[in-house]
């Protein structure tokens, strides 16, 4: 968890997205992130919430979330109240004969004792010695055990000096006693807010509020549930050969199980292009709006390896086949990326990419030899470079005819000719002299055999 202040950013569709050095120009909103620097156009965003009280909580940690009940641990002593307390100083001698009366006495005496210390204790808390109030309630809580009100009185005075965990025991002892009481909820409630326990406190707030309504839990519960989202926007993951990060509203279990099926895609491609990538990979996962602006990708990119696997998963819970697909094309990237020392042109990327992900020409295959016949297909030189300006119908076609030539190879010679072609583009003066090399094909060969390969496995 960063030490700096955090804001968080709201956007109009309800996102939430906290962030470090948030700046706002009037046309963008600009901040920082784990992942770098972000900008969003201000038209998108709803307001921006500057809030640092999780970040330093030293600052903040004597205001307390919610406010602390008043609860008289005995009603009806008000004249032993009087009496413990009185020109302006506690009666000790009094308390101590009430004291003395208890131990041989009835439940009466010991209300009497529980009424007078409380006094005392409230008194202190005037001055402000709570350390001598709290000794007043434990001295009281001999007498009355079983006392919740004293139990209450007594967390409450921990939790105001932040002893959170300290402030726990008396809580659940008092639970015992009252089970439906709106104030040990509250109050529990408090002491895991306290303690960082976020699930915990929105657990006890929860519990509050079903058992009484009340605006100020309400609050507290929301603002712990805020919280609680912000955490997890910023966890991590790793695994051997992954480093995960978040960046916006994954779920732990999202991020779980994509780390699950990259590790199984790793060793599937390990195998199938014969080659282990030396360094960990990184993934982020982006909700759609950051990674629209992170990647300023045009609007039919739906993820990005630059490097790092970046990878939207706006309003996802767990992997889809979809999603699985995607995984599977962006971690391809790596491998061809390395395997080729970042020489393979963008057709063979993506062509292996989609190849890859289990993406087969089935749908495009006529199309593309329709193109064919009409000489409307451009030479596969014309797609080595980036694809990044190509409009969305051009990129379609890109992607199809891409696929379809790695097919071509695979179906001629295997995976091991494309496992062979990476390797040589990354030494070999050009994409065609290694095709020439490994193959023994040009590119007009390539397109050849691949219009050939289209016929005869999908237009027969
Ligand atoms: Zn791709």
């Amino acid at each position: 968890m960063s030490s700096a202040a955090a804001d968080t950013i709201v956007l109009k569709n309800g996102e939430r997205i906290t962030a470090e050095t948030v700046t706002d120009d009037g046309a963008h909103v600009t901040y920082l992130t784990p992942a770098g620097q972000l900008s969003l156009p201000k038209s998108i965003v709803a307001r921006i919430e500057k809030d640092d009280f999780m970040y330093s909580s030293a600052a903040h940690s004597s205001e307390p979330p919610v406010s602390a009940p008043e609860i008289e641990p005995v009603r009806g002593y008000e004249d032993v109240a009087a009496l413990a307390v009185h020109d302006n100083q506690i009666d000790f001698g009094y308390i101590a004969r009430l004291e003395s009366d208890a131990h041989s006495g009835g439940a009466a005496g010991i209300a009497r004792v529980a009424a007078a210390h409380h006094a005392a204790a409230q008194f202190l808390l005037s001055k402000g010695d709570t350390n001598t109030a709290m000794d007043h309630y434990r001295e009281a809580l001999s007498f009355a055990p079983d006392n919740a009100g004293l139990l209450l009185n007594l967390a409450v005075l921990y939790l105001r000096q932040s002893q959170f965990t300290a402030a726990l025991d008396p809580l659940e002892r008092a639970r015992r006693l009252q089970p439906d009481s709106a104030d040990v909820a509250k109050l529990m409630g408090w002491a895991y807010y306290g303690a960082n326990k976020m699930d915990r406190a929105i657990e006890e707030w929860q519990r509050a509020l079903k058992l009484r309504p009340d605006a100020e839990v309400k609050a507290a519960l929301e603002k712990a549930q805020r919280d609680k989202a912000e955490e997890e926007s910023y966890r991590e993951g790793e695994t051997a050969h992954f480093d995960l990060k978040y960046n916006g509203s994954a779920t732990p279990d999202l991020a779980r199980g994509i780390l699950r099926v990259l590790e199984d895609d790793f060793r599937d491609l390990e195998s199938q292009l014969d080659y282990t990538p030396h360094e960990q990979i990184g993934v982020i996962l982006y909700t759609q709006q950051a990674f629209a602006d992170i990647t300023r990708a045009p609007g039919w990119v739906g993820a990005l390896n630059d490097g790092r696997l970046r990878i939207p998963v706006q309003g996802l819970s767990s992997v889809t086949p979809e999603l699985a697909r995607v995984l599977k094309h962006e971690l391809t990237h790596s491998f061809v990326g390395q395997k080729s020392r970042n020489r393979a042109p963008t057709w063979l990327q993506e062509g292996v990419a989609q190849f890859m992900e289990g993406r087969r020409s089935t749908s495009t295959a006529s199309a593309l030899v329709a193109a064919a016949n009409q000489g409307a297909m451009p030479p596969l030189g014309a797609f080595e470079g980036p694809w990044m300006s190509l409009d969305g119908n051009a990129a379609a076609f890109a992607y199809a005819w891409s696929l379809a030539v790695v097919e071509s190879i695979a179906d001629s010679g295997g995976v091991s000719d494309i496992s062979r072609l990476l390797d040589r583009v990354g030494t070999a003066p050009s994409t065609e002299a290694a095709a020439k090399e490994v193959l023994h094909s040009d590119y007009a060969d390539l397109q050849q055999q691949t219009i050939s390969y289209l016929k005869h496995a999908y237009l027969r």
